[in-house]
């Protein structure tokens, strides 16, 4: 993991805001050719070539999206950008460029704003993204953060929820219910450190979902395979609310039904081994925990050789015609109509 080594505090006050902003931005390279303007004026100037701009924004809010008594800033900094992203690669697009905007208490030392700096910075460099602005002023209500990301496409690359056919297959990227489950360790340990500070947490055996959590990644790797395999897909969303909830879109978007099969939706050991410590039924973890920004989508049967046996890929299901409804089917062979029971941030839960 990544950790903050940083133990100075500077205060943010006294330094201006271009000197701020100066500073948190000094170190980052332009990289994209479509980036004509970068930070430093009014605006910054993109020029993608006749190709389609791909744009997506997101608001993270503190106490309601993460919780800075266990989210290192450096993590944070990764995440808010790594969540953007994936909408980008949802589209069937490549990233390119991000804003970020951040509003602070001034309490906050500049040392924590470069170590989530420090983070942005890894992602930006890790997925190949030029940060080409963003803005910064103080916040007396918790830290606030919102990025944008912009990416390119050919028209025809584009994927929507939208086309969908029956008799689609619907296959997921990499595992699920991780994100939400590496919560429920870190939530667990903090009543725990309250309790006795002195409490060191082994979180050794629960590493993999705590990082699923706090250090997620976004399935780039996912849109270059499909590229490589000549697998454009007919629809596609990523999961950041949890299965069931996004099911749903692509099925509302682009009327069709689904049947999605209980026991091909992929989970790793510890989710499923977590899931019985807490007593959680591990479907019901993977359908509505949030958070494991991978990538959902139809494929049409004619693709199916090309995907079959791609350790990456797992289909979980097919689409059927709209009137046959959305459901699972159980490991028992039942049918159960699907309901949106994905993360949603205003129940509190
Ligand atoms: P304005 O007063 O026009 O909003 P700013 O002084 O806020 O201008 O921003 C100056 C430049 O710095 C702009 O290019 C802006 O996009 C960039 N910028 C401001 N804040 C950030 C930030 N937190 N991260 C990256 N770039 C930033
Ligand atoms: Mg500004």
């Amino acid at each position: 993991m990544l950790e903050n080594k940083n133990q100075e505090r500077t205060s943010i006050e006294n330094l201006g805001e271009f000197e701020l902003i100066n500073h948190l931005t000094k170190g980052f390279e332009l990289n994209h050719k479509s980036t004509v303007k970068g930070i430093g004026d009014d605006a910054a100037i993109l020029d993608h070539e006749g190709q389609k701009t791909i744009v997506s924004t997101d608001l993270l809010v503190e106490g309601v999206h993460f919780d800075l008594s266990y989210m290192p800033l450096k993590h944070l900094g990764y995440k808010s950008v790594i969540v953007n992203l994936s909408d980008i690669y949802a589209m069937n697009s490549i990233a390119t460029q991000i804003t970020v905007s951040i509003a602070v208490s001034n309490r906050f030392p500049l040392e924590a704003l470069e170590e989530f700096y420090a983070g942005v910075a890894t992602a930006c460099k890790v997925y190949g993204i030029d940060l080409i602005g963003g803005d910064t002023t103080s916040s007396n209500k918790g830290m606030l953060i919102s990025v944008t990301a912009l990416g390119v496409s050919n028209t025809e690359n584009i994927v929507y929820r939208s086309n969908a056919k029956p008799n689609d297959l619907l296959v997921v990227s990499g595992d699920l219910g991780g994100a939400y489950l590496g919560l429920q360790v870190l939530e667990r340990e903090k009543e725990v450190f309250k309790v006795n500070p002195n409490n060191q947490p082994d979180l050794d055996p629960y590493s993999y979902i705590v990082e699923r959590q706090l250090k997620p990644e976004a399935r780039k790797d996912i849109v270059e395979l499909l590229e490589k395999l000549e697998v454009r897909p007919t629809a596609m969303i990523d999961i950041s609310d949890g299965l069931s909830s996004e099911i749903l879109h692509l099925c509302k978007e682009s009327t069709v039904g689904c049947n999605l099969f209980e026991d091909k939706i992929p989970l790793d050991p510890t989710v499923i081994s977590s899931a019985e410590e807490f007593q959680m039924d591990s479907t019901m973890i993977a359908l509505s925990g949030g958070e494991d920004y991978e990538l959902l989508f139809t494929i049409g049967q004619d693709d199916f050789t090309k995907i079959k046996g791609n350790p990456n890929l797992t289909i979980i299901g097919h689409m059927t015609d709209h009137s046959e409804g959305i459901h699972l089917v159980t490991r028992a062979n039942e049918k159960i109509p699907i309901t949106a029971r994905g993360w949603n941030s205003f129940n509190g839960d």
